[in-house]
């Protein structure tokens, strides 16, 4: 999955990720298993969860986004 092409007009896509802003940096985006449940320390809960780091494509031409959260 070297080269995507965009599902709207055809394009090639670039790969990237989503950058999050955190407290004094940026992280990228993860995505994490069930339902979002509050945290007081966290945010939100994530520790038990199954969590995978999420790539993003971008399409040059028309900035479409397509994610996927694969398990190495
Ligand atoms: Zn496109």
């Amino acid at each position: 999955m070297s080269q995507l092409v965009c599902p709207k007009c055809g394009n090639a896509m670039e790969i990237g990720f989503v950058v999050d802003h955190t407290h004094g940096g940026y992280a990228a985006s993860e995505w994490a298993e069930g339902t979002v449940q509050p945290s007081f320390w966290t945010g939100v809960k994530v520790s038990g969860k199954e969590r995978h780091p999420i790539q993003t494509f971008r399409c040059v031409r028309c900035g479409y986004l397509e994610s996927y959260a694969r398990s190495e």
